[in-house]
């Protein structure tokens, strides 16, 4: 491992605070020290408070807070002297050490301070570095990890065995500081991670490089190097998109909502799910404990998801005390000698998160093994941090109604497809954006969403968007048919054929195409799948001038329908909105809007909201009455036709 120290990028981040921000900032770029808010950092400071008075004071990183991005507010001020002396203390509950850490805290508007801000404020050192390396986790997750880390670092280190983080380890490490001689930069927290100290933030930064490799130096000496999955790589990847969708089904109905499944097309997960000792390597627990708020303590192997709910379960009943509520038993990580890695959660960033980890751990594991044999925490300890109530809190937060749930909306580029997205998301949902336009694939950033470019009338184009979506999802649970084509307005006697076909193409003809290649997977929705059909006005009252339009979209109403009888069975539910004169649109600009109005002898205000209502409908608008059939308020309608058009005196 290299140093990324800066000295001109440093001078940028100014004062002690600063240079803590910037070296933070250093180990947070680096997915082999900490992933996924792991890791944490501090720096002791003097400082006067508001009665002058001159204060020992820890900046601590703030729970939740990731090293990579972190900035001077990400670190929570303690009261250093109340730390320590916390650690005197013979025992202390979790509930009442959280209590205690935010006693402590300085400044009412900053973050909960990290579970192992003890372990910070018992070091003398003025700045700390924590770390859950991988190399070094190579090392001591082994039978004999304690005399590896020896050989490795000779006085370098104190090594500590593995104990819960949060109390009992900042009370571990005020024991042993006795033991902390002239030569040693850190310590080695067996199962766990590593610490370095110094200081200035770059001694304890580079400490930290230094020691990571000199665990890296020790594997590669020892023959425990990367890249015995590549030589065994050549396997063909055969995932079918079905497959994908009823595992995820099975695994959202043991976790008893529905969950995002990815499946990695890396080969890296399906070598190791073929690999010889598969079995053995994957079903010993996480690299370092806190991974099993991601990952669960171990894989699934291959796709049989009740059997391992039922060990999940004789797990929680073999650990758990009086009144632990226990985690949905399902798996988050899947290792399927056809399928590959997949992994799974309650929404695309915690899959990914899932999926990354995994990843890594596959590495950590096959230097483990090449080093000696791999050897987790034992599932009493893993148990115990994942029921620790502190480490639970950070999967607490607000859940929206589609969260888990898959989406797939056609014409998401602009216009009221591209406003469901947007409601669709906000909802928690997961969304594949399908248009013509290439715009799509860059519409939004957000990890929920994924824009595909294709041409809603080829069906090979669909049915290769639908895949796409379903690897990088797991399924189709809302279909939204969104695109449409408006021609100029046209009198029957001068229509052309061939336009009137390519209004049909879009508007009809590639509803039946989407809807038959997403019915296996509607019906594999773990809440029922739903289809919301954007039709028009011009339905039920259609307009001189717009044959193929109303026509078009008068096929589509019908099709609806029928699906809503043929396809009710099997719990899909199938409705229709009609909106009309919906102006934030692309067909509808300023000029056009006032030249009709014009015709009407009104102003552009007056010709928005000629309605009953006397309001104009946007697109968020009908794009909220969209996400509103795919929740609890419309669950027990299907067949419907909804008009949003502020009220229209031809169809009331
Ligand atoms: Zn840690």
């Amino acid at each position: 491992m290299e140093s990324r120290w800066d000295a001109g990028e440093a001078e940028r981040f100014p004062g002690p605070l600063g240079q803590r921000v910037y070296s933070s900032r250093l180990l947070g770029r680096e997915p082999s020290l900490v992933l996924h808010g792991g890791g944490n950092t501090s720096v002791k400071l003097r400082q006067q408070n508001v009665l002058g008075d001159e204060e020992e004071v820890l900046f601590v990183k703030g729970s939740g807070f990731d090293l990579a991005s972190i900035d001077g507010n990400g670190f929570a001020p303690v009261r250093l002297g109340h730390l320590r002396a916390l650690t005197r203390l013979q025992e202390l509950d979790d509930v009442e050490m959280a209590r205690q850490l935010r006693v402590a805290v300085l400044d009412p508007d900053a973050p909960a301070p990290s579970v192992e801000a003890l372990l910070h404020a018992v070091l003398p050192h003025a700045y700390v570095d924590h770390t859950h390396s991988e190399a070094v986790l190579a090392l001591t997750n082994t039978p004999s990890g304690d005399d590896h880390v020896r050989r490795a670092y000779g006085d370098l280190v104190v090594v500590l065995p593995y104990v819960r983080p949060g109390f009992a380890l900042g009370r571990l490490c005020a024991e042993v500081l006795p033991q902390l001689g002239n030569e040693t930069i850190g310590l080695v927290l067996l199962h766990h991670g590593l610490v370095s100290f110094g200081d200035t933030a770059r001694e304890a930064y580079e400490r930290m490089v230094a020691l990571v490799s000199r665990a890296e130096d020790y594997l590669a000496a020892n023959g425990a190097t990367e890249g015995e999955l590549e030589a065994a790589a050549d396997v063909a990847q055969t995932a079918h998109g079905l497959q994908l969708a009823q595992l995820r089904a099975r695994i959202s109905a043991v976790a008893g909502s529905p969950l995002i499944l990815r499946h990695d097309r890396d080969r890296r997960g399906l070598v190791f799910a073929r690999h010889e000792d598969v079995a053995s390597l994957s079903q010993s627990g996480p690299a370092t404990p806190d991974h099993v708020l991601w990952t669960k303590r171990v894989p699934l192997l291959g796709r049989d998801v009740e059997a391992y709910a039922d060990a999940y379960r004789a797990y929680f009943d073999a650990h758990a005390g009086e009144g632990v509520e226990m985690l949905d038993p399902a798996p988050r990580i899947v290792l399927d000698a056809e399928l590959g890695l997949c992994s799974a959660g309650r929404n695309p960033e915690e899959a990914d998160a899932a999926a990354e980890i995994y990843d890594r751990t596959i590495d950590v594991i096959l230097r483990a093994r090449e080093l000696e044999q791999w050897q987790a925490l034992s599932p009493a300890e893993v148990f115990d941090v994942e029921y620790w109530s502190l480490e639970q809190a950070k999967l607490r937060r607000p859940t929206h109604q589609l969260e888990g749930e898959v989406a797939v909306v056609t014409g998401a580029a602009s216009g009221i497809g591209a406003a469901c997205v947007e409601a669709l998301l906000a909802q928690g949902a997961a969304v594949c954006g399908l248009d013509i336009n290439a715009a799509v694939t860059k519409s939004s950033r957000c990890p929920a969403f994924l824009g595909i470019a294709c041409d809603v009338t080829r069906e090979d184009e669909l049915r290769w968007a639908l895949e796409t979506c379903i690897h990088r999802f797991g399924g189709v649970d809302m279909l939204f048919l969104s695109a449409g084509v408006f021609p100029a307005s046209r009198r029957i006697e001068t229509l052309d054929l061939a336009e009137w076909r390519r209004v049909f193409a879009v508007n009809a003809d590639a509803g039946v195409s989407i809807m038959r290649l997403a019915h296996p997977f509607l019906e594999l929705a773990p809440n029922g799948g739903r289809v919301v059909v954007i039709a028009s006005k011009n339905v039920p009252a259609p307009g001189p001038g717009a044959a193929a339009y109303s026509a078009s979209k008068a096929a589509l109403t019908q099709l609806a329908r029928v699906a809503a009888l043929e396809w009710g069975a099997s719990g899909i539910r199938v409705n229709v909105i009609h909106p009309n004169a919906v102006f934030d649109t692309g067909i509808w600009t300023e000029d056009v809007i006032r030249a009709r109005a014009e015709q009407y002898g009104l102003t552009p205000e007056e010709y928005r909201t000629q309605n009953v209502l006397q309001v104009e409908v946007a697109s968020r608008d009908v794009a909220e009455l969209a996400v509103a059939m795919c929740g609890k308020a419309f669950a027990k309608t299907t067949g419907a036709q909804v008009p949003i058009d502020g009220g229209n005196d031809r169809v009331i």
